[in-house]
């Protein structure tokens, strides 16, 4: 046979409205490699209801492969355990179908894990968005450090993070600095017009908090704990619920107790145009979520930002962020006055340029995805 080679099949496992904003740029430009094909495997909390989030992903790209994972009201470790049983086995049969090149996953969810767990077992190239990051208070850091050991190809958001990587054994010419998809399209986004932000209730400070593991009750106690030193500084807040891990409910209740403004979820152009007309505002991001070392430090103007408990800890930040080690109204009241104080116009991100997608897409292109010194992994020692 001659002519053109034929273009690479490059699978994109996506499992959470969070990971889909980060692959969302990366899937954009394989679609727009000449070298390169998009499939698009759905999976885990995509699939729960009442966000149905897969809806997002099926609009955007289209979905060829959808894998359930998780079960609705079954929440907790083991039954995420469970979930990644459910995900290898269910993936394993979507890459039988789809036969990709390369199977391409992003963070340190139970869907990456299941994702590259199918995927590298199944002797298929797998490429890890993301990983190397620390977090140390996330209960979940093995499972990152789990899928960089399964993946062959890593694209990683930070130097530090690539040094990591390769101090894990993975081989250096198999490690990529791409900086994170989460700035890619940043730069074009507009503040949030009036009538949109009125809606949403004028907000001053925007409240993210995710549970760390713990029970429900911890959980509420350290949300209620937030939310009452927001309240404290007369601010209007809006709050956005939590992801689905252990411990949500007690977040969710203490929110719903609190009375404050709350929304599910913000599709992300709508994310993104909330952060930016906060930080043209002199608003605040308060929470525990990346979004506040990621997004709101490469804003510009960035975006102040409160991190609040161990869930984001050891990783790398810009100077918009105050952490607040003490999960306490008047440590989070404090830190919001600190956050108020930050010269902004001095933040740089150490998160890249905001084109990481058509580096990773080159990347996936230029690597042969059947190469056995890429298949076959040895520590570098
Ligand atoms: N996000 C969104 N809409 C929301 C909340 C979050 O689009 O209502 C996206 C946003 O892109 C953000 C990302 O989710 O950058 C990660 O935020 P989240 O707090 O959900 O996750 P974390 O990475 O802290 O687990």
């Amino acid at each position: 046979m001659s002519g053109a080679p034929q273009p690479l099949r490059v699978a994109v496992v996506t499992g959470t409205r969070a990971e889909f904003g980060l692959l969302a740029p990366v899937m954009r430009a394989v679609r727009a490699h000449e070298g390169l094909t998009l499939q698009t495997i759905v999976c885990g909390a995509h699939l729960l209801p009442p966000t149905e989030t897969w809806r997002e992903v099926e609009r955007a790209f289209g979905i060829d492969a959808r894998v359930e994972m998780q079960r609705p009201g079954e929440i907790g470790r083991l039954h995420d355990a469970r979930a990644l049983g459910r995900g290898v086995a269910g993936m394993a049969d979507a890459i039988e179908r789809l036969r990709p090149d390369w199977v391409v996953v992003l963070g340190d969810r139970v869907e990456a894990l299941a994702g590259a767990a199918a995927a590298s077992v199944g002797g298929v190239a797998t490429a890890h968005i993301h990983g190397g990051d620390v977090a140390e208070g996330v209960a979940d850091e093995a499972m990152r450090h789990a899928i960089t050991k399964l993946s062959h190809l890593h694209l990683a958001a930070s130097e530090q993070s690539a040094r990591r990587i390769t101090r894990m054994g993975e081989r250096p010419e198999h490690v990529r600095i791409t900086g994170s998809p989460a700035l890619d399209g940043l730069y074009s986004v507009v503040p949030m017009d009036d009538d949109a932000y009125a809606r949403l209730g004028s907000p001053r400070a925007l409240v993210l908090m995710h549970p760390i593991g713990r029970d429900d009750a911890a959980e509420q106690r350290d949300t209620r704990a937030v939310l009452e030193g927001v309240a404290s500084m007369q601010l209007a807040s809006l709050a956005l619920h939590p992801n689905y891990d252990a411990g949500r409910d007690g977040v969710l209740r203490a929110i719903e107790l609190s009375g404050v403004r709350a929304i599910g979820h913000l599709p992300r152009p709508a994310f993104l145009s909330l952060l930016s007309r906060l930080a043209r505002d002199e608003g605040v991001l308060v929470g525990n979520s990346s979004c506040a070392l990621i997004e709101a430090g490469a804003m510009r103007p960035a975006l102040a930002a409160v991190d609040i408990g161990p869930r984001q800890a050891g990783r790398e930040r810009a100077s918009n962020v105050v952490h607040a080690s003490d999960v306490s109204a008047k440590a989070v009241a404090s830190a919001i006055n600190a956050a108020h104080a930050i010269d902004l116009s001095r933040v740089k991100s150490p998160y890249g340029d905001g084109r990481a997608g058509e580096r990773i897409a080159a990347a996936l292109a230029a690597v042969d995805p059947r190469d056995p010194k890429l298949l076959r992994k040895r520590h570098a020692d």
